[in-house]
């Protein structure tokens, strides 16, 4: 699977923090899922705006 098609979710199982660190910056989604946050709606599975 490509990185950029990866969701947070998918990142934090692989414990790729580096990438979860650009994405989180300035987060403006929620996942009701799994409660990880993000700047971008495509990068969380269950996104619910903040
Ligand atoms: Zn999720």
């Amino acid at each position: 699977m490509s990185r950029d098609k990866m969701t947070m979710c998918d990142l934090a199982e692989e414990k790729d923090i580096e990438e979860m660190k650009i994405r989180a910056k300035g987060a403006t989604w929620i996942c009701s899922e799994c409660g990880r946050s993000a700047n971008k709606k495509e990068y969380i599975c269950e996104p619910i705006e903040l």
